[in-house]
């Protein structure tokens, strides 16, 4: 998805909408309720959130809560934009943003500065969440029934599945378009983690952190696709398999995942077996 494509807001369950922002493919999923409305994640800079919350304007004035899906810079470094809200996350989420904010603003920099849209990405501020869920809570959305919830480790040891009224919105424990991220991952619980998510998918949409939004069959094929990578890992490390091999065969087995991403799992997945994660 190239940055001049870039859309507002899309309507993917009555009252629930769903921005694909295209730097990173990055979804954000407004729920619009009576006199109050939640925005799921806050993209990766002040200006990429201005632009939000003037979309956001376009469907509703009402007062807005947040949610961070998790702690990685595309879906909170937005938060500024949004001071004044009650910002919901994962209690580790919460324990994350606050360790060195200005070493992690410069290391997100060094990594994803030159890309497209992300001016004043160096410049970001940092807020943290103002409120924490450690296994689950309903939030009352202007009357809509929002549940957080998580659900075990899996893309990082953070991620907060969001339901409402049928739609699923798994952050990057799901995505479409590319391989899930495994640089915080816990590639030996993702797969468990996802069965989980499986379990509240039912015929409503399923917004994946990044790329379009999908069902309940795309969150299945993934979930085997981790279990895989889970078993390629255990099954390699009990051979003594060298981390390159393990690495090499997964790409093999899953078309979307790169060199790099497979050559992260295996690594924290041999360090975790090994008693060094
Ligand atoms: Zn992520």
């Amino acid at each position: 998805m190239a940055f001049t494509e870039i859309t507002g807001f899309t309507e993917v369950a009555a009252g629930v909408f769903v921005l694909r922002y295209p730097v990173l493919d990055c979804n954000v999923t407004l729920v619009s309720g009576e006199g109050g409305a939640l925005v799921v994640d806050t993209l990766s800079t002040a200006a990429q959130a201005a632009f939000l919350l003037g979309e956001i304007r376009k469907i509703t004035p009402d007062p807005l809560t947040v949610v961070n899906t998790h702690h990685h810079f595309d879906h909170c470094f937005g938060n500024a934009a949004f001071t004044g809200s009650e910002i919901w996350a994962h209690e580790a989420n919460a324990a994350r943003v606050q360790v060195k904010p200005e070493i992690r603003i410069r290391e997100v920099y060094e990594e994803f500065g030159a890309l497209d849209g992300m001016t004043g990405l160096d410049e970001v501020t940092i807020v943290p969440p103002t409120r924490t869920v450690r296994s689950a809570e309903v939030l009352d959305v202007g009357g809509r029934l929002v549940t957080l919830r998580y659900l075990g480790r899996g893309h990082t040891d953070n991620d907060l599945v969001v339901t409402v009224d049928g739609a699923v919105l798994t952050g990057d424990l799901i995505e479409e378009g590319a391989a899930p991220s495994f640089g915080d991952s816990y590639p030996l619980e993702w797969a468990e983690t996802v069965a989980a998510v499986l379990e509240l998918c039912g015929d409503g949409p399923v917004v994946p952190g990044h790329g379009a939004v999908v069902d309940k069959a795309f969150v299945a094929a993934q979930h085997a696709d981790l279990a895989a990578v889970d078993w390629a890992i255990r099954d390699g490390h009990a051979d003594d398999s060298p981390q390159e091999a393990v690495a090499a065969r997964l790409v093999k087995q899953w078309a979307l995942l790169s060199p790099e991403q497979a050559t992260l799992a295996v690594k924290r997945g041999y360090a975790e077996l090994s008693g060094r994660a």
